[in-house]
């Protein structure tokens, strides 16, 4: 089988590798399509050695077909196509005793902590494994890691029919979230200043706005009557996303923190104390908002193919994160890595 390993600084090297035999409670599963992730390009860069062994195999975002099963494991046979949730908690800290496993203290990420999916042969804990429907291809089920972070920003933000939902940052994520908003009913604008997503978004019926050319607080009173939005997602980790939140939401409005900020950024809580704001965080996702995902992604409503802009070779993985990083017209990018 074939694997591209992460040697440390930008460096990646693809070849041979041996296939890990499921033990007691694992599943080997031949990886069809392995999505890249922001945090695959924050490994790449060594920002994540940390927590990374070198040699690595990222990957987390993925679909495939099980190939065998270890002992002990029900439910799952080879042959069933499957994705996976690629959290492993460790089941005895407070937050696990608490019921808050995918915040685990000792959470162990597939992909970041372990080996992940950028190899022909995946071996993962079967408790990991959620099967998908015959119906659903296995391009779009590449998609069901970030499509359940979305489920779950949008279930955290309780997101209701009717309300507006301003998303701050229009790329994979921001763009799952704005699907995941619309099937909850609600109005949403989509904050984003690339180009090519401004016009991939706005096909897709959303209103978008570019906040290096307009007034977005503007545009949401504009829109509200001087009320301001229901909710707002910030999903660009970045300083003048932190500025741009408190600005937008109601009285009593709420904002959902996605983006991963690696420094505290400057919030004005001024705002919150003047309008009565509610901040909330959201991380990953829990099993019903895998299952969320799956059925979305199964009713054929969201236009999830138009975020597939290029499926690439596995050993094409640089290739990938430098289509990336060029900031153009790129989307999800899917490496294809079945033989
Ligand atoms: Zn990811
Ligand atoms: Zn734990």
């Amino acid at each position: 089988m074939r694997a591209v390993y992460y040697h440390g600084s930008k460096t990646l090297v693809a070849g041979e590798a041996a296939s890990v035999p499921p033990g007691p409670g694992e599943v080997r599963i031949r990886v069809a399509y392995a999505g890249i992730c922001g945090t695959d390009l924050h490994i790449y860069h060594g920002h994540m050695d940390a927590r990374v062994t070198t040699p690595h195999i990222m990957g987390h975002e993925m679909s495939g077909v099980i190939e065998d099963v270890g002992a002990e494991v029900n439910g799952l046979q080879p042959g069933d196509r499957v994705t996976v949730m690629p959290l492993h908690p460790c089941g005895d800290c407070p937050a696990c005793r608490a019921g808050y496993g995918h915040i685990c203290h000792r959470l162990k990420f597939l992909g970041i902590e372990t080996p992940g999916a950028y190899q022909t042969l995946w071996t993962v804990p079967a408790f990991a494994v959620l099967p998908i429907p015959e119906s659903l291809s296995l391009e779009l089920a590449a998609l069901l890691e970030p499509l359940a972070v979305a489920c779950h920003d949008v279930r955290i933000g309780a997101v209701q029919k009717g309300e507006l939902a301003v998303v701050i940052g229009g790329g994979p994520i921001g763009a799952l979230i704005a699907f995941a908003a619309r099937e909850n009913g609600a109005r949403v604008l989509v904050s984003e200043i690339n180009p090519y997503r401004l016009a991939l978004l706005g096909r897709l019926g959303f209103e978008t706005v570019d906040p290096s050319r307009e007034d977005v607080a503007a545009r949401v009173n504009a829109l509200t009557g001087g009320a301001g939005a229901d909710v707002v997602f910030e999903v660009t980790s970045s300083a003048a996303g932190a500025e741009l939140m408190t600005k937008l939401p109601r009285t009593r409005g709420r904002i959902v923190v996605v983006g991963i900020f690696s420094k505290p950024p400057a919030v004005d809580l001024h705002r919150f104390f003047f309008r009565e704001l509610q901040l909330f965080g959201a991380r990953v996702y829990e099993r019903e908002d895998f299952v969320r995902a799956i059925g979305l992604a199964t009713s054929g409503r969201l236009p999830l193919a138009s975020l597939i802009t290029d499926i690439l070779p596995l050993e094409r993985l640089a290739d990938g994160f430098k289509k990336m990083e060029s900031g153009g017209d790129a989307m999800k990018i899917l490496l294809r890595c079945a033989e």
